[in-house]
């Protein structure tokens, strides 16, 4: 079943600037299965986060349609689009973005105080994602207080507390150093695995495009070419790798 559905995706920044707009997407189309692991990949500059934005309905496009789960995103009106988005996707930020002030367990739950959850339904919910990313024993600590890897596991499990259909990840691992990055990938190999949430991520790290199940390559603002895992994750690695070699770019940051 196809749960993302972008159609002709165009979107152009500062259409009325008199110094000139940027073409940043020249008309995306592709497809998201329910339950798929995706990598977004491309060069620096080649419209990967503006691509993401749109299709998670953080910033709308120029023309196109994002279909989610049969609705059409791009044209919902605003409160509409926030409660969609509230209750059926999840976000997680290079940055973690979690708030100092607050415990791991509170700021996991946070989404939940904002769609009125019960107190019994948030103890239930953060005990089974933070033994799920094996965090259950931080759960009173500040951010400051954790390592990196933590953060990110907190963000995750914040981003999955409301049960979304699927998560759109920007640059996940960016902050991450090696050993935390592939506990993140595993994180998200579990979402997929065991609840069958769909992940969608934008990525320059090779090793992390490496865990998922399909990369979709983008060139200048459109759809360059797209790649499936077949063998090992090596062996898929090598392959994100040579495909990389002929998209050819100015940089990587591998
Ligand atoms: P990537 O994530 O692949 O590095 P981006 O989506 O950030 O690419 O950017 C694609 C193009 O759109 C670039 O040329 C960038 O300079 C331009 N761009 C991105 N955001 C804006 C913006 N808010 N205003 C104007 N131009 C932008």
């Amino acid at each position: 079943m196809v749960i993302i559905d972008a159609k002709h995706i165009v979107k152009i920044y500062g259409e009325s600037n008199e110094d000139g707009s940027t073409t940043a997407l020249g008309g995306i189309s592709f497809s998201v299965k329910k339950g798929e692991f995706v990598a977004i990949m491309g060069p620096s500059g080649s419209g990967k986060t503006t691509l993401l934005n749109i299709l998670s309905g953080i910033d709308s496009p120029t023309s196109g349609e994002v279909i989610i789960e049969g609705k059409d995103i791009s044209n919902m009106r605003v409160d509409d689009l926030a409660l969609f988005r509230r209750q059926q996707l999840g976000y997680v930020f290079q940055e973690f973005n979690l708030l100092d002030s607050l415990t791991v367990k509170e700021n996991i739950i946070l989404p939940m105080i904002l769609e009125k959850k019960s107190a019994a339904e948030m103890d239930r919910k953060v005990q089974s994602l933070t033994e799920l990313f094996g965090i259950e024993d931080i759960q009173n600590k500040y951010p400051y207080n954790i390592s990196g890897g933590q953060g990110q596991r907190t963000a995750v499990s914040r981003a999955l507390v409301n049960d979304p259909q699927i998560i759109f990840a920007d640059e996940p691992t960016g902050n991450l150093d090696s050993k935390s990055s592939e506990t993140i990938m595993e994180c998200f190999e579990k979402i997929v695995g065991e609840l069958n949430t769909t992940v969608l991520l934008v990525t320059h790290d090779v090793f992390a495009a490496s865990y998922c199940q399909k990369v979709i390559f983008i060139k200048d603002g459109l759809v360059h070419s797209e790649i499936v895992k077949k063998g090992t994750r090596k062996e898929f690695f090598n392959s994100i790798l040579d495909n990389l070699a002929v998209l050819g770019g100015r940089t990587y940051d591998i």
